[in-house]
Order: structure tokens, then sequence, then C-alpha cells
């Protein structure tokens, strides 16, 4: 990343990629005082940008602070980063943080600082890997109880299980972990969210103590319009063994093929690959219309 040219846009303005930095006593880096995005843009525009920064906001509210910029200042800093970088196909991550200004567990007058960085991102996992169906280790640690965290906010305090989970993963040649929640009940995977298919009908845990994806609720309305029903409700582990398709969907990650969890099997089917093509005709619409 650091030879990476260009801009990114931070507090207001446009700095050089190198010089977006932050002090070694910013209050984020120390105590996870920070929310962030995730948002892909295709052929120039990013995907449901509102609900994105519109989330950011949210997240921010949850930790208790306020982002010093609206959510049409911030979409609309979104879109000149893109336009600065010369990038149509991209990744976009905003990120929100309390600085260095107070150190110590309380901080209630740091500053709020925002960041917009932007970068090709095409593959979260690996081509091949997800072609065959991703496979999956079960990670150890658990999602919390919504009572434990504010588990609504994309906050980058927790990520810390998802990073240590998923590096347990690729440490046994797993492309990524699914996790449980606190009761042990299927929960998602380090950075997606999960659904299974049985019988024509899809199954996707309750999100009610992990992020509710906003490619979760775009696959979800896929999936209706196509008139296959969506169950959300507890699944535990052991019901892993009836289902026969399995995907992840996420921003990065997009739609994508789950061949193994642990000891289960699945088969890259018919409605994995109907929905997998489907959102991608939704996120690319100009690409969907010149191909028809
Ligand atoms: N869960 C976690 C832990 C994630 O990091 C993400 C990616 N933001 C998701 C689910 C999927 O969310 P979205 O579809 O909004 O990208």
């Amino acid at each position: 990343f650091d030879q990476l040219e260009g801009l990114i846009w931070m507090d207001g303005e446009f700095v050089k990629w190198a010089d977006a930095r932050v002090h070694v006593l910013t209050h984020g880096l120390h105590y996870a005082s920070a929310v962030f995005e995730g948002e892909r843009a295709y052929d120039g525009e990013i995907f449901k940008l509102t609900e994105h920064t519109e989330r950011l906001h949210e997240s921010a509210r949850l930790l208790g602070f306020q982002i010093p910029y609206s959510v049409a200042q911030l979409g609309d800093a979104c879109r000149k980063l893109l336009e600065e970088q010369g990038l149509h196909d991209a990744y976009v991550r905003p990120i929100a943080w309390r600085g260095s200004d107070q150190m110590g567990v309380s901080a209630q007058n740091s500053r709020i600082h925002c960041a917009i960085a932007a970068w090709p991102w095409p593959a979260y996992f690996d081509p091949a890997q997800k072609f065959k169906g991703l496979r999956l280790d079960i990670a150890e640690y658990r999602r919390p109880d919504p009572l434990t965290a504010p588990s609504k906010a994309k906050a980058a305090g927790l990520y810390m299980i998802c990073t240590i989970s998923r590096h347990a993963a690729e440490a046994k040649g797993y492309a990524d972990a699914m996790m449980l929640d606190w009761r042990g009940q299927v929960a998602e995977a380090t950075s997606a969210n999960i659904f299974f298919v049985k019988d024509g009908r899809l199954h996707t845990p309750k999100a009610d103590c992990f992020l509710d994806g906003i490619t979760r609720r775009t696959v979800i309305d896929l999936a209706r319009a196509r008139g296959l029903d969506v169950e959300e409700r507890a699944i535990m582990p052991d019901e892993l063994e009836g289902f026969e398709q399995c995907f992840l969907t996420g921003t990065a990650a997009e739609v994508a093929p789950v061949a193994e969890i642990g000891p289960y099997r699945f088969e890259v089917g018919d409605i994995t690959s109907t929905l997998t093509d489907d959102y991608l005709n939704t996120v690319k619409p100009t690409k969907a219309i010149a191909a028809e």
C-alpha cells in the first residue's frame, strides 16, 4: 500500500497517499474508537453510496461520536476521490476516528477525524478458489452478544476477533472462517454474511448480533424477486449437514460460493449461480443493459 500513488481525502481535503498519516497516540489506534465502511464502485458509480454513508454515521453514533461531515458531504468526497484517482471499478474505504488530542479511555474532547481511500480491489477471495467454492474453517471466537458490544456498528474493535479467526483459518489452508454467535448459532464469515440453500429455499441467520449487510439485504430482495423463499432464522451448526448450497455476501466478497465448512460439503449450485449473476447485474446496471 505504501507504494500506491494518488490521493486520499482526509479531513476535508485531498492529500498525497504517502502523506495521509496519523499520530502514534491516536485514540482510535489505542482504544479502537474508529468506525469504517467498505464500498464498491462499478463503472464509476458507488453501489448504495447513501446507505453506506448513513451506516458510517450510525456506527459513529453507536460509539458515541459524531462525524463532522454530513452524509451528502461524505458522498461527494467519495465521488470526487474516484474522479481524482481516475478509478471506475474500485473499493472505497471511508473511516472516522478519535484523534490524538487526549490519552486515556475518556477522550470526550478529542477531534473526530475522517478519511477516505480508494483503490482497485477486483477479487476479495482468490478467483480460482471462488470458482470451485471457498473452503471455510469454523472459528473459535464467537460474535458477541449485543449487550457485550455495539454489534450493529461497523466498528474497528469488532474486527479484532475477525482478523484472529481469519488468520487462524488461513494458517490451516482455509480461505476464511465461519463464526458462530454467543449462543452457538451460525452467525457469519469474518467479513461477509452467510446463506444456505435447501429444497429451493434460502436460509440465513437473523442479523441480531452482527452486521445486516447491504449486500445481504440486496440478495434477499433479488431472491424474493425470483420467487424464492428466504427464511431469516436461528441456524444451529449441526443443520449444515442438510444444506445443499452455501454462499457468502459482502461488498468486497460480492456473492461467493462456499464448498466446504469444517466437515460439511456443499455444491456450487444453480441458485448460488443465479444470485451471483443477479447481483452483478444489479451493481453494474450499464453493463447489464449493454449486454442485453
Ligand atoms: N459482516 C461483516 C463482519 C463485514 O465486515 C461485512 C462487510 N462490510 C459484512 C458482514 C457484509 O456487509 P456489506 O454487505 O454491507 O458489505
